[in-house]
Order: C-alpha cells, then structure tokens, then sequence
C-alpha cells in the first residue's frame, strides 16, 4: 500500500511492480503527480498546478531512471529579481554587482575583493540572513533577500536555518543560470505524461484519503508519503508549512514577460511571477503566468526550515521507526524541504532495501 502518487509514492510503486509486488496506490488529489502535476489550461497553455518545477539533477542514477518513462526538453533556468523597479540577475553574479553597485568588474577576481569589502566576516552562518550577510554584505541582503525571505516564510530570516537561502548562490563569473546542474530538462511532454507511463498498470485510488480507507484494505507493507504528523494524530503537535496561494492570469498575447520568472522581493503580496511557457517551450500564441502568494493557511508546500520544527519533527520520526513495515519517504513525511531528484534518489534508495528483505 503506497500513500501518495507524487514520485516518492509513483517510483517505489514503479519499482516493486517491476519484481512482481502488488501495490496499490491512494492519492487524496483527483491526479497523480503530486506537485509536480501540470495540466493544458482552458487556453491549452501547459502550466504547473502547484508552482513552476525546473527539474535539475546531478545524479545520473535519477537521469536514467527517469529517461525511461520520458524524453526531455532540455533547457537553462534563468531568472531575474526586480528591484527598485529595474531588473537583476538572479543569483547575483558580476553582472549583478556591476548593475546594481554601478561598477565596471572585469574579472572573478575583481569581483571577488569587491565583495570582500562588502561581505561581513561571519564563519560559520547560523541562520538565513547571516548565510547572505557572509557572502555579500548587507546591502545586497536587504535588496534581494530580506523581504522575499520574509514574505516567503513568514518568519524572520534570522530565525531560519543557513539552508534556506544558501540554495542561492552568490557569484563571481557572469554565469546567469539559476542553477549549475549537469542536467537540466523537463519532460518533453509535461510532467503528466511521465506520471502516465511510470504509473502505467498500477491501480491508483484518486480523490481517497489513506484515514478513509486503511481500515478496510490488507496490506504487508505501507509506504507513506504523507505528512508524518497527520499520521501520528498530531500527538506531539503539529507540524508548521508554508502554503501558497496560486493567481493565474491568461493572456491573449505569445509571451507577457521576458524571462520564465521574476522575484519580486520588496514589492506586492506575491514573491515571483512565473511563465513557464519560456519553460516549456510550448509553440502557442497565448500564454498564463502565474502569481505565487505566500500564506501560512492551506496546502502543506514547504517545511519550515527552523531548528524548533526539526525538534518536532524528530520525536515523530522516533515513533516512525519503531514501526515496523511502514516506511516514510517524501517531503511531507521527512518533512525536509527536497527538490524532486533527491525525492526520486531516496525512494531508489529505498526500493533496494525493500528488494532485500
Ligand atoms: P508530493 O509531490 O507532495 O506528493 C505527495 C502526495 O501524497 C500528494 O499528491 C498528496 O496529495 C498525497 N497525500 C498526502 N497525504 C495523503 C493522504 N493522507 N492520503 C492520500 N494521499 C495523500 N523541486 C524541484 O526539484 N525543482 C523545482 O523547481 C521545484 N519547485 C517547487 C515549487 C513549489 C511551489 C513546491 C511546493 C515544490 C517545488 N519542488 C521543486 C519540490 C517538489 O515538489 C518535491 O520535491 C516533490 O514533489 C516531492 O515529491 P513527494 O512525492 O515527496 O511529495
Ligand atoms: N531567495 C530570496 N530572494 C530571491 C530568491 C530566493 O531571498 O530572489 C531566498 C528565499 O528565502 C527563498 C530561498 O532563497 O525561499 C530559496 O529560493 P528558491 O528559489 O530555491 O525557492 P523555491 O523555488 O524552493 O521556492
């Protein structure tokens, strides 16, 4: 029994059925994906339910794995922050020193004793905003860093783990991609289609939440890929997320903004603009962004990265492994914020020691 059709709960339930497993999934949405899923809008735009989804990955295993059920559309993630009205590259690069201090570096070096000036010296960063500090300095926290942080999360970015914002890099050279991966691609025909033939002759039980039926159905092992918390009953508490109110807007026109997405760190009540048709590549004389505004109501998105949450979190992964035949996977029941390849890697991970036993 497989709680979930996101890929921690699709690719074990791929790989037990490959040795001959019975599985059966339940999935309280009325698709799989999780949220990954992306549809065709009324206009027959491409769009990402739940927010964009850039897949990138170093682990060729997760390459492999996944080409299987896919091809891919390769393409470079690029991003922009609008700040005082003007735009800027995102991660912040030479380009973005040289635009937004108004100097003329040349080189990595230069760039570098320029930021050395301007970098506090912090050795080891204890939180979100000492991570930025350490790197760049307080003018480029407070212009790119501060205001997103907190509107993202709710939460003073000093009360925030070091992770959190040292997934942005800050560079020297003048690349401007979002991220460095070695592969970077999304599914040549949406994320559906991947789900589709990954989930290909499994039973899956949409719009069914696991409470509603686990007392009627048999099963030898249980993977869960849930929030632990819910099922724990709360009995310690529960578990703080940070949801996100999705605004879509359909436009009659090819493209309405340049670049896939733009931040927006000290203006509005939305964090970013996203286009994912510049994503896609889909060919189509209309397009729909999206408008992503934070709320601590609503879908369980993303856990809070602060150490009293991971506290939480530990007593109900003690009671987690107590159990025997039932394992947690995901990033609801590791309640760790995980980009979709470390997802897809633990759950391979998992598959081997499931086979073994
Ligand atoms: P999920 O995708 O959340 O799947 C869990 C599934 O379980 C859901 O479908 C849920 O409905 C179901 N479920 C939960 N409880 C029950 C229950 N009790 N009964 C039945 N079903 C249940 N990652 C990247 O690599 N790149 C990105 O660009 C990226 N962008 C993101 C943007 C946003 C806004 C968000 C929120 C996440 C993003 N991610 C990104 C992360 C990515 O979504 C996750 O890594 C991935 O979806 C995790 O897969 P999962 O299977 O653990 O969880
Ligand atoms: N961040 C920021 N300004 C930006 C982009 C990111 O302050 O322009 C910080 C913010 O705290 C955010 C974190 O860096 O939550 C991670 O950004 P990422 O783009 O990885 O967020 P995700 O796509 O996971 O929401």
């Amino acid at each position: 029994m497989i709680v979930g059709a996101g890929f921690a709960g699709s690719v074990l339930a791929e790989r037990l059925k490959s040795i001959g497993k019975k599985v059966l999934i339940v999935e309280k949405r009325s698709h799989a994906g999780g949220n990954c899923y992306d549809y065709h809008d009324t206009n027959g735009v491409l769009i990402h339910k739940y927010g964009p989804h850039y897949f990138r990955t170093d682990y060729d295993v997760v390459r492999d794995y996944l080409s299987k059920f896919t091809e891919w559309h390769p393409v470079e993630y690029r991003v922009k922050a609008c700040v005082n009205g003007r735009l800027f590259t995102i991660p912040i690069n030479r380009e973005t020193l040289n635009d937004f201090f108004n100097e003329n570096l040349k080189t990595e070096r230069e760039a570098e004793e320029f930021l050395s000036f301007k970098k506090l010296k912090i050795d080891l960063p204890k939180n979100a905003e000492e991570q930025v500090l350490s790197l760049a300095g307080k003018e480029i926290y407070d212009a790119f860093f501060k205001n997103y942080t907190l509107k993202q999360w709710g939460v003073d970015p000093k009360c925030l783990c070091a992770s959190v914002t040292a997934r942005i890099p800050i560079r020297t050279n003048r690349d401007d991609r979002y991220f460095t991966s070695k592969f970077q691609a999304i599914p040549k025909h949406g994320y559906h289609a991947l789900f589709s033939n990954l989930l290909e002759n499994i039973p899956i039980l949409l719009n069914t939440r696991f409470e509603s039926i686990k007392d009627y159905i048999q099963y030898d092992k249980l993977i869960y890929t849930g929030l632990i918390d819910e099922f724990f009953n709360y009995k310690f508490g529960e578990l703080p997320y940070r949801s996100l109110k999705f605004k879509f807007e359909q436009y009659n026109k090819e493209f309405y903004q340049k670049w896939s997405q733009i931040n927006y760190p000290n203006d509005y009540d939305f964090t970013r603009i996203v286009e994912i048709k510049h994503v896609t590549g889909q060919n189509i004389n209309k397009t729909t962004i999206v408008k992503e505004c934070p709320c601590s109501e609503g879908e369980p998105y993303y856990p809070i990265p602060v150490d009293k949450n991971y506290e939480l979190y530990k007593k109900y992964k003690a009671e987690a492994e107590k159990l025997e035949n039932i394992y947690f996977i995901g990033r609801l029941a590791q309640y760790e914020y995980l980009n979709m390849d470390e997802v897809v890697k633990r759950a391979l991970e998992l598959f081997e020691v499931l086979k073994n036993e």
